[in-house]
């Protein structure tokens, strides 16, 4: 949808180019861009102190970028001798501390930011209100509220006055874990059915995959990736991009005649130079444990390469799948499967491995 509206050239919602921020002489937020489209969701993922949130606040125009541009609908709000204040931009915020009045009542908060006269507001605050199934609620106050109730009251404010650009910084990271996922499902059809464009910061992988039509990696203050969650969670550009989702194991090795050799058989490398060495990287759902050959020997025939041999170091149930600690015969390093369901074996128990050549990737060795 993206790449469509780019190649008509039609102004996305929301466009940033090469946003650019330095405090104290340390870049933290180097040449940044991005689009994102009305009724989209970016998501900005990456560790905490990689520069999301300055990021957002420049959006916001709290913070003044040191180079860059930004349009909101095709208007540029922040470029050479433009930079229009927040209120002129047209954007939505809600920060993780969403602070609301606690002297005005839910429906006076939700009214907060709205002009006009009294029954459009009314009108605007009961159709919000109900979207975030809080009708009902308008009379009550903020301490009367649930933490997941203050924060659809939040959510409602913040998309009153009909922002263009909603930007939400780690905007359920005060909820609790069993609340959350239905907070975050509620909230993503609620900012669907509004049709804003939608930028949101967390540090969580899970919540961006959750929730992001498209995922931007940060890291270091730059945009390392950027594509669907399936595609930046099946294809990482490097070693640091794929640890960002789950843990990984890396099996070292030596590229020679675009062929790196492992106890696990032979993968291909092509790209990779003579005698560079390689890490091939596999997810722990990816570590495949032969059974059918377990404890038959090497088969060099198997599409997944040679098993190799490990023991058991441990095994740990986790309720959707059991992770299993190997000790490879191979040089004693340990590898970490995941097998869906029980899965739990005795320490010692032998079993062999296999890494599928479809499901690890390859990178230069860092
Ligand atoms: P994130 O939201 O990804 O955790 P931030 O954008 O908040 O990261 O911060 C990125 C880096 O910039 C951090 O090292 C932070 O300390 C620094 N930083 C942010 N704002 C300021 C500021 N006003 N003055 C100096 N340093 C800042
Ligand atoms: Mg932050």
């Amino acid at each position: 949808m993206t790449a469509a509206s780019e190649r008509l050239d039609v102004p996305q919602r929301l466009e940033v180019a090469g946003l650019t921020r330095a405090f104290g002489g340390r870049a933290v937020v180097c040449d940044v861009s991005l689009q994102v489209a009305a009724g989209q969701v970016m998501c900005l993922l990456g560790p905490s102190g990689c520069g999301k949130s300055t990021t957002l606040r420049m959006i916001a125009g709290v913070e003044t970028p040191d180079q860059g541009r930004i349009l909101i609908d095709g208007q540029e709000v922040f470029g050479p001798g433009v930079n229009l204040p927040p209120e002129a931009r047209g954007v939505g915020l809600m920060f993780q501390d969403f602070a609301l009045f606690p002297h005005l009542t839910v429906a006076g908060n939700v009214a907060f930011g709205l002009v006009g006269d009294k029954a459009a507001k009314m009108r605007r605050v009961d159709e919000l209100l109900e979207k975030v199934n809080l009708s009902g609620f308008g009379v009550m106050h903020p301490h009367e509220l649930s933490g997941g109730e203050q924060q659809r009251v939040a959510l409602a404010r913040a998309l009153a006055p009909r922002p263009r650009v909603m930007l939400m910084d780690e905007p359920f990271s005060g909820l609790d874990n069993r609340l959350r996922d239905g907070i975050r499902d509620a909230t993503l059809e609620v900012l669907k059915a509004e049709g804003a464009a939608v930028l949101l910061v967390t540090h969580e992988p899970e919540e961006a995959m959750r929730m992001a039509d498209e995922i931007a990696l940060m890291r270091d203050g730059r945009i390392v990736q950027r594509g669907a969650p399936y595609n930046v969670y099946n294809t990482p550009v490097d070693r640091a991009a794929a640890a960002f989702f789950s843990d990984i194991n890396v099996i070292r090795g030596t590229s020679r005649g675009a062929l790196t050799e492992t106890p696990f058989g032979a993968f291909l490398t092509p790209g990779h130079a003579d005698g560079g060495e390689v890490d091939i990287v596999i997810r722990p759902q990816h570590l495949k444990i032969d059974f059918d050959r377990a404890g038959r020997g090497p088969n060099p025939t198997v599409p997944e390469g040679t098993p190799a041999r490990g023991v058991v170091q441990r095994a740990r149930y986790l309720g959707h799948a059991s992770l299993v600690e190997f000790r490879m015969e191979f040089d004693g390093s340990i590898l970490t499967a995941s097998v869906p369901g029980v899965f739990l074996p005795k320490a010692e128990t032998p079993l062999w491995l296999m890494i599928r050549r479809d499901r690890c990737y390859v990178f230069p060795a860092s």
